[in-house]
């Protein structure tokens, strides 16, 4: 049962074109059978398809039975630092499918970043910027798509 979408970002460059087939390989490099997302949104905004919805997915220790995976292409900077690297065209692609998401798995009470998924140090039921571990994805989801649920 998917209760939650998370969230991610490719870690690439500003600018670099990667695709859901590039996303693939890598992964099977790092011994998934399949991309670990279940959709990938590239720079022109084309929403690609990684593993079935209906399928775990592999970007989220802890979270994979629970979650769909998003991932928009890009991250980082032409210095490799993070950034919010999304373009207009991803921005608009994203919010569309996390409604429809939304619309067609009821189950979904949540959406969070990656970042979001960190563990909570002091316990105070925010997950703060030094809690982190990783930036990914660089931005804040919490206040874009505005839901969190207690941690189960
Ligand atoms: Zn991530």
């Amino acid at each position: 049962m998917k209760d939650s979408i998370i969230i991610h970002c490719s870690a690439t460059r500003e600018g670099q074109n990667v695709t859901a087939a590039d996303i693939d390989r890598w992964h099977r490099q790092r011994g998934f059978w399949s991309i670990g997302y279940h959709y990938v949104i590239r720079l022109d905004g084309t929403i690609e398809a990684g593993r079935e919805v209906s399928a775990d997915g592999a970007h989220c220790m802890g979270w994979n039975e629970r979650s769909v995976g998003i991932c928009y292409v890009g991250g980082l900077d032409a210095q490799g630092k993070p950034k919010d690297t999304r373009t207009v065209a991803q921005r608009t692609s994203l919010k569309r499918l996390v409604e429809a998401l939304r619309m067609v798995l009821p189950s979904i009470e949540q959406v969070l970043g990656h970042r979001d998924t960190s563990p909570d140090l002091d316990g105070n039921g925010i997950i703060t910027p030094n809690e982190y571990l990783k930036a990914c994805p660089c931005f804040d989801v919490l206040s874009e798509f505005g839901t969190r649920k207690e941690a189960k």
